[in-house]
């Protein structure tokens, strides 16, 4: 089968590798749809996240949908959760799992991802998909996941002035949310026009270029003054969290979810502090995949629309690449799928 490896900064290669023997309570999975993130980025650009460090050829890829194929439900379609929780530490006891101290995540550290043909994974954390979804709608459910689970920590509730900067997925999904629970603005913030233009078709009622120099003021007028109940950060640049930080009303909250580059996140004091800001950080998600099936199955959240680019696995430069620039909104790899020759 073949396997995508990051061998060192900006170097991926194709392999050629037996298909993978699944251990006990695991299944083989033939990988249908695999999300290009943020977080596949900073390893691909820095060989490394945050603290940790690429120190074996890792395949990336987290955010995926795939066939089962053996055992007794073989053929079936699922959204795999990438996190395998240890489900015995005192976290993952008290219903935090995303905090688990002994986490296994795909595609991070030494646990190989998604982006590959075929790979084993605990039969726990596959989620069947209903008839009506597919694998670009499965491997959506792990960036839902995310804002979902950002959106309960905010409790985010109806008639509440809600901004979002940064319009990449998570913060495009981040908007439908706020629109279904009742928000009564939504503000959303980007450096990227087409971005913004998505955001205004998923529900952002007013769009701000952050690259304008009067962009903070534009936010604090389009609230009459009032600033956002919460302000949620979701591109890990140190600028959209100052932007979220000062468009917040005194006693308000900022939600940090992007990843910084430089894994120092950097905003002025005074201004956080002066307002009494709650300032929650975002940690993957908790039990989110049945709640994000539904919506999208439900036809409340729209993922399809999000996914601009697809690219074979042979065609994984081209998918980076895009991914990389920016261009559109998500890249989507589908290794089983032949590249378009
Ligand atoms: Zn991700
Ligand atoms: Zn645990």
């Amino acid at each position: 089968m073949q396997v995508l490896r990051l061998h060192n900064r900006g170097n991926l290669r194709l392999h050629t590798e037996p298909d993978p023997i699944p251990r006990d309570r695991e299944v083989t999975l033939r990988i249908t749809a695999v999300g290009l993130c943020g977080s596949d980025l900073h390893w691909y650009s820095h060989a490394g996240i945050g603290d940790a460090q690429l120190s074996t050829p890792l395949v990336l890829g987290h955010e995926f949908a795939a066939v089962i194929d053996n055992g007794s439900k073989a053929g079936k379609q699922v959204a795999v959760d990438p996190a395998i929780p240890c489900d015995h530490c005192r976290y993952c006891r008290n219903g935090h799992p995303n905090l688990c101290e002994n986490l296994v995540f795909a595609g991070h550290d030494t646990t190989d991802g998604a982006l590959c043909e075929k790979m084993t994974w605990p039969q726990k954390c596959l989620y069947p998909l209903p008839e009506t979804l597919g694998a670009i709608e499965g491997a959506m459910l792990e960036p839902l996941g995310v804002a979902i689970h950002a959106v309960e920590l905010s409790h985010l509730r109806k008639g509440m002035r809600v901004g979002i900067f940064g319009c990449g997925p998570i913060g495009l999904l981040i908007v439908q949310l706020a629109r279904l629970r009742g928000a009564r603005q939504i503000i959303a913030s980007d450096v990227l026009e087409h971005r913004l233009e998505a955001a205004q078709s998923m529900g952002a009622g007013k769009t701000v270029a952050a690259t304008s120099d009067d962009a903070s003021a534009a936010i604090w007028a389009a609230t009459n003054n009032n600033g956002v109940d919460i302000a949620f950060e979701a591109a890990g640049e140190n600028e959209a969290v100052q932007a979220a930080i000062h468009a917040v009303r005194p006693g308000g909250q900022a939600m940090l979810i992007g990843i910084p580059a430089t894994d120092e996140t950097i905003f002025k004091a005074s201004t956080a502090r002066r307002k009494g800001l709650t300032i929650k950080l975002i940690r993957r998600m908790q039990h989110t995949y049945p709640q994000a099936m539904h919506l999208v199955h439900k036809g409340f959240v729209d993922v399809k629309s999000l996914v601009t680019h697809r690219f074979g696995l042979g065609d994984f430069k081209k998918a980076f690449r895009a991914a990389l620039n920016r261009e559109g909104i998500k890249v989507i790899i589908e290794p089983n799928q032949q590249a378009p020759t």
